[in-house]
């Protein structure tokens, strides 16, 4: 048990609807003062077959639970969320060094929404029943058994009920792995769905590192679906786990997205739009960290981002007026700086920023803008507030720029011209394109990336697709 900032959070496994401890634990370290938050249970093959057996054995009863019954327990599971906005902004700022205001007026309310969302999907999904030769085909989405959710730190909790409110909805039962970095939430997750009446076993909890729990826990052969938001690198791990079984894996990866600046855009617009990617410190996937500016306008633009980038106030994510935190964690910050380290090497010039706050120390960095960068720094994700600038001079050149990368997350577009806008949108490689705004999305909408950004959709319809073994079953007349 560990208390933070006066919040109580049991640092234990939840498995079965019981805390269960382990033999070893991992220190959480806080990234506003890299101080230890908690020990923390680390988990390994024993944890995560525990926790796969409970789901199993969950799951034919909570399959056959009524969708109302479902939906109820999911919005209960909302209302209790938002009972307790203020201590899960708290921990999870302490835990992620994310914005306390951000935590409290936009994240943990969203994290109640996932669940009011998903529960009011499932009452109205499914459709009409087809007719061939007066045979009925009548379609049901059949829940598929157990499923593992990997999840990453830079939003712990908004990620992780993403996947597990459609999952359960849909009639699953839940492991779910947070990343070591930001544990804490997770596990007041668990008690809210005790505490909202969720039948033991339905939702459980594995803590510790990626390859001792994670590892078990993908290439469990009783895991039907695995849904795993993180980086390329663990993705391909965790598709090799999946092969044996042939478990069936949803992919949310990283992105090295960019903003195309046009020069009929509204020059203000855009200039706030490219500033917005610093949110989170950088550390969002779908940030757009290249800004590709047409050369007409872009000393205007880039004076303009300057001004405005120079006025965001970093410090302690803890106070509301704070607009950057820190990074998330030692190794995290040191990756980053590397990643500026080398780009400098490479004949880069920092326009903003370009190295540690050192004002502030810690895990500080400044939000930093290159111009002339090198091949590495426009091309790898650095998950940092780092942007590059490019210029282009015609559509079709900005569109290749864009469309040159092995992402395909998003891509956001500012133009004057809803022409030029429709052209170029339907050009670009891009899970989700915004056009002259940032990060807006309707939950009903698909979510995913093109190329090595990800497999398949999630979101509305698309997600109760993926967690589903859809069933079609023909009558004769
Ligand atoms: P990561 O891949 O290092 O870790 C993600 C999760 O995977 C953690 O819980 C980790 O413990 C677990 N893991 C690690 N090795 C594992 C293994 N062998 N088996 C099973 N699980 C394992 O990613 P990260 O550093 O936590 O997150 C940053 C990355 O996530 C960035 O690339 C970012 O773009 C991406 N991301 C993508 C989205 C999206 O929706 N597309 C959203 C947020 C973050």
């Amino acid at each position: 048990m560990a208390t933070i900032a006066g919040v109580a959070v049991d640092t234990g496994h939840w498995i079965g609807g019981e805390r269960v401890s382990s033999a070893g634990t991992f220190t959480d370290v806080s990234p506003i003062d890299e101080r230890p938050l908690a020990e923390v249970a680390s988990g390994g093959a024993a944890e995560a077959e525990a926790a796969v057996a409970a789901a199993h054995r969950a799951f034919p009863a909570w399959a056959r639970t009524s969708r109302e019954e479902r939906a109820r327990l999911l919005h209960a599971i909302a209302d209790g969320v938002e009972k307790r906005i203020e201590d899960l902004a708290q921990v999870e700022t302490h835990d992620n060094g994310a914005l306390i205001r951000s935590h409290r007026r936009g994240v943990m309310p969203r994290v109640a929404h996932n669940f009011r969302f998903f529960a009011d999907w499932l009452l109205n999904l499914g459709h009409d029943d087809f007719e061939t030769r007066g045979h009925t085909n009548h379609v049901s989405w059949d829940p598929a058994g157990v499923c593992a959710l990997i999840t990453p730190w830079n939003a712990p909790l908004m990620l992780a009920t993403w996947k597990i409110a459609p999952a359960l909805a849909a009639g699953n039962t839940v492991v779910l792995k947070p990343a070591e970095w930001t544990p804490l939430t997770a596990s007041l997750l668990a008690d809210i769905t005790a505490e909202a009446g969720l039948p033991d076993g339905v939702f459980n909890v594995v803590q510790g590192y990626g390859a001792q729990v994670g590892g078990p826990l993908t290439a469990h052969p009783d895991v039907r679906r695995i849904s795993f938001t993180g980086s390329v690198p663990t993705a391909r791990t965790i598709a090799a786990a999946a092969a044996p079984n042939l478990t069936p894996l949803s992919l949310e990866l990283g992105g090295k997205s960019p903003l195309l600046v046009f020069a009929d855009a509204d020059l203000d617009l855009a200039v706030d739009l490219a500033v917005e990617q610093y949110d989170n410190a950088g550390q969002v996937c779908l940030a757009a960290t290249r800004l590709l500016v047409e050369s007409s306008v872009a000393d205007e633009f880039t004076a303009r981002f300057i001004e405005k980038a120079s006025r965001l106030k970093q410090g302690d994510p803890r106070d509301e007026a704070t607009d950057i935190g820190p990074q998330v964690h030692r190794k995290h910050f040191e990756r980053v700086d590397g990643f500026v380290r080398r780009a400098k090497a490479d004949g880069a010039s920092a326009l903003l920023g370009g190295g540690p706050n050192d004002d502030l120390g810690g895990l500080f960095y400044r939000p930093t803008l290159f111009a002339n960068p090198g091949a590495e720094i426009v091309s790898e994700e650095v998950f940092g507030p780092v942007l590059t600038l490019q210029t282009f001079d015609t559509e079709g050149q900005a569109v290749a720029m864009a469309n040159e990368t092995k992402f395909g997350l998003a891509a956001t577009v500012a133009t004057g011209s809803p022409e030029r806008a429709e052209r170029v949108t339907a050009r670009l490689v891009a899970g989700t394109v915004w056009v002259n705004c940032f990060f807006v999305r309707d939950l009903r909408a698909p979510f995913g990336g093109s190329r090595q950004s990800g497999v398949g959709r999630e979101g509305g319809d698309w997600s109760f697709d993926f967690y589903c073994d859809l069933k079609n079953t023909v009558t004769a007349p």
